[in-house]
């Protein structure tokens, strides 16, 4: 039975229910984070529970919870083993349709969980390189805080998959920002290349991994600007993401990137990856 967690009760997701007036619903006005359980642990946990407290201290949503207790139930309570795990907190409702709100206000909190599939036990050989295209990034300028207005989002995802293509990376005044639900780096001569943190893009959690594994591992990175001629010119184009980790782009609007296939330092980086998911497993790492 899926089992979600809605406002302290753990209930059968067919059981589960929010107000038509719940804010979430009305205006977006909630903030989210999706969070991968490999065996009931969580993969960086504390990283995704300090980006969520930044996205409610943005959006002035006042609450805070014993989320690891509540996340570890949950998955639990669907039966433990791998999980991508979603966090919601609305605003919450007062019975009416108003854009005002007072801060006093409750939130909703809702959570559930699916499986996936472990990506770093089934190995490199078995990542899928993608295509993907680019759009022009029409969202707001707060893409920091993980908001759930996400149909701009969508609408070039759905463009991009219509093209054949599974990923849209997105461009502002001639600079890439990311992918919709992912980061975005360029590799040339050795050197990983990702445009830096600002409120145009979301501090990835992923991406925070992968330059901290580049200064374990001696290789060299740039938080940097890339336009449009360096990402199709790039060695290497990757996007990163909490359940898929580092996947390689392949061709980018029609072109080929590199010589069409996973590079070597993408390689060496999801390598990087597993390594780093085995000492989690094996307890030796902070998550
Ligand atoms: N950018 C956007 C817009 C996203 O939705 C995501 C997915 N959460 C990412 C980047 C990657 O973030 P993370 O590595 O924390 O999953």
């Amino acid at each position: 039975m899926n089992i979600v967690y809605l406002n302290g009760v753990f209930q059968p997701a067919s059981e589960a229910r929010i107000s038509v007036f719940d804010r979430g619903f009305l205006f977006g006005d909630s903030v989210y984070e999706v969070i991968p359980f490999y065996q009931g642990v969580g993969f960086r946990l504390e990283a995704h529970l300090e980006r969520l407290r930044h996205s409610l201290r943005a959006v002035r949503i006042h609450t805070e919870l014993d989320w690891h207790d509540i996340l570890q139930e949950l998955v639990a309570q669907n039966g433990g083993g791998n999980m991508s795990v979603y966090l919601q907190v609305s605003r919450g409702d007062v019975g009416e349709r108003s854009h005002d709100f007072d801060e006093a206000m409750a939130p909703t909190v809702f959570a559930c969980c699916q499986p996936i599939a472990n990506i770093y036990t089934a190995g490199t050989a078995k990542v899928q390189p993608i295509k993907a295209i680019v759009t022009a990034d029409v969202r707001g300028h707060r893409c920091d805080i993980k908001s759930t207005c996400l149909q701009s989002n969508i609408m070039v995802l759905q463009q991009a998959r219509s093209q054949g293509a599974s990923e849209a990376l997105q461009v502002r005044d001639g600079l890439l920002t990311e992918g919709t639900s992912s980061n975005l780096y360029v590799v040339r001569q050795n050197v990983i290349y990702t445009p830096k943190l600002s409120s145009e893009i979301l501090g990835g959690i992923t991406r925070q991994l992968v330059l901290e594994l580049a200064d374990e591992h001696g290789i060299q990175y740039q938080e940097t600007d890339i336009d449009y001629e360096q990402l199709l010119d790039a060695d290497e184009v990757w996007i990163s993401s909490s359940t898929r980790a580092v996947v390689p782009v392949v061709e980018v609007d029609g072109e080929i990137i590199g010589d069409g296939e996973p590079g070597p330092l993408w390689a060496k980086m999801f390598q990087l990856f597993i390594d780093f998911h085995h000492t989690l497993m094996t307890g030796r790492g902070d998550g």
